[in-house]
């Protein structure tokens, strides 16, 4: 089937601009969501991808707000149905090594990157158990695998999402819905690109292939992982990092 309604969330960043363009091209309908206040950037983003010839939705959402995610899940089943395929996308860094985190970074980067993901998954999983079918992918990290100096916080959110996803992935395998993840390593992205050139330079260093990864990249990973044909796929971790880390 091909017809199946695919929400990214945090869709207009870097790597939810490729998976957008990946799940367009297997033939699903994208509904998109930006951050509250970016409707500017969601309006350039939409008409960018129309020009591709790709028409994707996109709503206004902040995933750390239980209830505004669900009144987003009943406004997309209104709009065009129920939702077959969520990727679990939006993410940010707030670092600072432990000895100089703020409580407000800890609770923000965890609001954000893993409570993001129990309110949104819970607006999607019931109707898609009972549909029989349900793609959930969850965006992790390579900082999650191994930990990350300044990063006390997203690494915790990011492995965090490991437990959560093998959880929910046993609770909907019986059900046709497969949960998975995907860790990218670094990626030529807008988040990338902040990092310090020199520091940038030294991570490029450590990358086993000798170069970042493109946002194509781990869109594909995405793809491969939403298609009905990985039913035998679930509670797994896909690592796309370049050899970064093994
Ligand atoms: P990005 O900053 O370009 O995009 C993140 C998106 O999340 C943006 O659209 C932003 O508006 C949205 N967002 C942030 N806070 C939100 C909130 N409260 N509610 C709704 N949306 C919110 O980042 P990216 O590089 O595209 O990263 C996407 C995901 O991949 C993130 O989860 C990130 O942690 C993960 N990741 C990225 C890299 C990389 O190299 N870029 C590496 C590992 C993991």
């Amino acid at each position: 089937m091909t017809n199946r309604i695919a929400v990214i969330t945090g869709a207009n960043g870097g790597l939810g601009t490729a998976m957008t363009k990946a799940l367009a091209a297997q033939g699903r309908k994208v509904v998109g969501t930006h951050l509250p206040g970016e409707e500017a950037q969601a309006n350039d983003w939409q008409a960018n991808l129309r020009e591709e010839g790709i028409d994707a939705a996109i709503y206004a959402l902040d995933v750390t707000d239980f209830d505004g995610c669900k009144a987003f899940v009943a406004a997309v089943e209104q709009d065009l149905g129920p939702i077959d395929i969520l990727v679990n996308n939006a993410g940010i860094t707030n670092d600072a090594p432990l000895k100089r985190m703020q409580p407000e970074q800890w609770n923000q980067v965890i609001n954000v990157n893993l409570t993001s993901m129990f309110n949104m998954c819970q607006q999607v999983f019931e109707s898609m158990c009972e549909r029989g079918f349900g793609r959930i992918v969850n965006i992790s990290s390579l900082n999650g695998e191994k930990g990350q100096f300044g990063q006390c916080n997203y690494a915790a959110t990011k492995a965090g999402i490991y437990g959560f996803t093998k959880s929910i992935a046993q609770e909907g395998a019986r059900k046709g819905v497969t949960a998975n993840s995907v860790s990218p390593g670094y990626i030529d992205t807008p988040m990338v690109r902040q990092v310090p050139e020199k520091v940038l330079n030294n991570i490029v260093a450590g990358i086993p292939v000798g170069h970042l990864g493109k946002p194509e990249d781990i869109a594909r990973a995405v793809a491969y992982l939403t298609a009905d044909e990985a039913n035998f796929v679930t509670g797994t971790n896909m690592s796309v990092n370049g050899g970064q880390y093994m």
